[in-house]
């Protein structure tokens, strides 16, 4: 049995393994297997599952791969994780990959799905679209054409038609995998020192580039050595990080908030991972309104999600104050239209309920941190004595 040190060794090579050899190695088993890669955020990655597939996280080079042809088709203007993945479709990372899917969220990721269809990138691409209305016989009823448009994208690779047991079967595991997830976060909020969050980091994003068996595996073991005491209380601020749902942070920002001083006793660093709140039905004759149903009705808040009668901001200071955080980090990657333009209602609503909040904005290839550094502990320190 592999130790905790061991495991989140393991867990930080496959997390920022930009070959993707994890998964490319359980393909090669056996012929009828696929590699769909998706962007951040969210895709209901069971149907893929079920479908005899790895759905694989795609979320940018960070600081790991220089950037040449990338930059060339895009403007200087926009976030920095479209050039990374552009650059990855470009050279030899995503060899491989069967297909391809585009969760809408801004116009940078619909037009890096045009790019990777001219290109020809894999067998499929596909611009995955959400549902605006949350009838079911509207809104639901679309979400489930466009799961069995994917389906069908991957039928035509490898000849599998997914049934209602195999669905069922898959929504277990992701039921569990979420479960195993929260656990963590459940004990980080109560002990927050047992585990960084440059170490939970590692432990999710690992997750998007293996089975799922293989990943509740590494969680369960997690959650055992977490029952054990490990590191030291410091008096920390505690702070919800908001912003990075889709670039994702340099781990070097993650640390210098850590070492500054501050607990991050959430996130939104992985959220395709937690993105549906609880369990998904998954001893139903409909599995696929099932996954429809959840995304409705169980979808957390994000600017990657369109919902009128459930403000963001007032589920944000529900999340800030159900983790007993003393203050919100705001932190987007730079020019992301979403996060920026949902930023000052979340906000308001922070300075609503007396949450001090401060904000960064980052490239997932940012090198200097002195700066956050200093940002984040003299937030830190000014909570600390005056809130
Ligand atoms: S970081 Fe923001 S702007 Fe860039 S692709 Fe993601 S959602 Fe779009």
């Amino acid at each position: 049995m592999k130790s905790l040190e061991q495991l989140l060794a393991e867990c930080e090579e496959a997390a920022f393994d930009l070959q993707f050899k994890r998964a490319k190695r359980w393909k090669a088993e056996d012929e009828t297997r696929v590699i769909v890669g998706y962007l951040p955020t969210y895709i209901p990655r069971e149907i893929i599952h079920a479908a005899n597939g790895i759905a694989v996280g795609i979320m940018g080079t960070g600081d790991r791969k220089q950037i040449i042809k990338g930059d060339a088709y895009y403007q200087s203007y926009i976030c920095h994780l479209p050039r990374g993945i552009i650059e990855m479709a470009l050279d030899t990372n995503l060899e491989g990959f069967d297909g391809f899917l585009f969760p809408a969220i801004c116009d940078c990721v619909r037009n890096l799905s045009g790019m990777f269809k001219l290109s020809n990138k894999g067998k499929f691409q596909r611009y995955f679209d959400y549902p605006q209305n949350f009838s079911a016989h509207i809104g639901g009823k679309f979400y489930i054409q466009e799961l069995e448009k994917v389906l069908e994208d991957i039928f035509n690779v490898n000849g599998v038609r997914v049934t209602t047991e195999s669905l069922n079967h898959s929504i277990g595991l992701y039921n569990t995998n979420r479960q195993l997830i929260e656990a963590i976060y459940d004990i980080r909020e109560a002990s927050p020192w047992k585990l960084s969050a440059v170490e939970t980091y590692y432990l999710l994003r690992a997750g998007l580039g293996m089975p799922v068996e293989e990943h509740n595996e590494i969680l369960e073991q997690v959650v055992g050595y977490l029952q054990n005491e490990r590191g030291e209380p410091m008096d920390n601020t505690r702070v919800v990080v908001s912003g990075s749902f889709c670039e994702q942070p340099p781990i070097g920002l993650i640390k210098s908030i850590e070492l500054a001083g501050c607990y991050i006793v959430d996130d939104d660093f992985m959220l395709g991972s937690r993105f549906i709140i609880g369990d998904i039905d998954h001893h139903t004759d409909n599995p696929l309104s099932a996954l429809s149903e959840a995304y409705i009705h169980q979808s957390t808040f994000s600017s990657a999600y369109y919902d009128v009668g459930n403000p963001k901001g007032k589920r944000l200071v529900a999340l800030a104050q159900r983790r007993m955080a003393d203050g919100i980090i705001f932190c987007a990657a730079s020019f992301c239209d979403p996060a920026l333009l949902d930023r000052p209602e979340l906000q308001k609503e922070a300075d609503a309920a007396g949450l001090p909040h401060i904000n960064f904005q980052f490239h997932e290839n940012t090198g200097q941190f002195k700066i956050i550094k200093e940002q984040a502990g003299t937030f830190s320190d000014s909570i600390k004595l005056w809130a």
